[in-house]
């Protein structure tokens, strides 16, 4: 079995006893057999923590990109510096966390719908996936998203915590869609009937640690370690095997980000 978690701020993890460190918590994941973490940039500023990271193992990759809760102004972003820091290391796979958060910031819609195109425009150029945030955005983002995906644009929509319609639309566009340890949470039936909806080979998983420890590790610090939780969740609402889901989100990892993978890994056997 092989799973990954596609979606963790490494450079943010907090830690729960004093002798544990990011060493310490990314041997613990390897031990469950985690086998690649996708360490993803939230502003300008953090990437070359995040970068440097990734560059650290190769079971970790990074992404390069601005959060639309970061505040960014849109004259603010330099497409061309972005541009460059993607192309900086071929760790690089994937351009985001970017999109439109109007749950928390409902005030600064024009500067997110802004600062989200710009970035769409930079993965269009350089022909990366882009990792998609979206809350109380559904027009907006599905309008933003279509006129980039009839380009050619692929990406996943990341955490998704958004309706049915939203998330057949985003499939439909050829997204992927990644679920959180939130499908663990006891009132998030509904969203679990999204799982139920997506199909496997278009699902990917993740942690977004440190934020939404799963049940039943809720109020600590979360860590690439429970995106297992995060697989058991989805086989049993798919009814699957644990193995099944692993495996094949793995799979739709690979295709989807450029990591140079190269098929079957030794762990996946076992
Ligand atoms: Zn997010
Ligand atoms: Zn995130």
């Amino acid at each position: 079995m092989n799973l990954i978690d596609s979606h963790c701020h490494l450079d943010r993890l907090e830690f729960n006893h004093p002798d544990e460190n990011l060493q310490t918590v990314l041997a613990q994941a390897r031990d469950r057999h985690i086998g690649g973490f996708l360490c993803v940039d939230i502003d300008l500023d953090n990437f070359a923590d995040v970068k440097r990271i990734a560059e650290s193992a190769p079971d970790i990759w990074c992404s390069a990109g601005v959060h639309p809760l970061a505040d960014l102004n849109p004259e603010q972003l330099d497409s061309v510096r972005l541009k460059s820091m993607a192309k900086s290391s071929a760790k690089v796979v994937a351009i985001g966390e970017c999109g439109l958060d109007y749950y928390y910031k409902k005030d600064r819609q024009a500067q997110q719908r802004a600062v989200f195109e710009k970035q769409l425009a930079v993965a269009m150029e350089l022909e990366l996936p882009v990792i998609v945030h979206t809350r109380d955005a559904r027009e907006d983002t599905l309008a933003l998203l279509d006129k980039y995906t009839s380009q050619g644009l692929k990406g996943v929509l990341h955490c998704f915590t958004e309706s049915m319609d939203m998330a057949l639309a985003a499939l439909e566009m050829g997204f992927y869609i990644s679920f959180s340890g939130i499908i663990t949470f006891r009132n998030a039936s509904s969203l679990r009937d999204v799982v139920q909806a997506v199909p496997l080979d278009r699902l990917l998983v993740e942690t977004d640690s440190p934020y939404l420890a799963p049940v039943p590790h809720r109020g600590k610090s979360n860590r690439p370690t429970w995106v297992l939780e995060v697989a058991e969740k989805v086989a049993e609402v798919k009814g699957l095997d644990l193995a099944e889901v692993a495996n094949q989100t793995t799979r739709n990892f690979h295709h989807l980000f450029p990591t140079e993978y190269t098929g079957t890994s030794a762990s996946e056997v076992q």
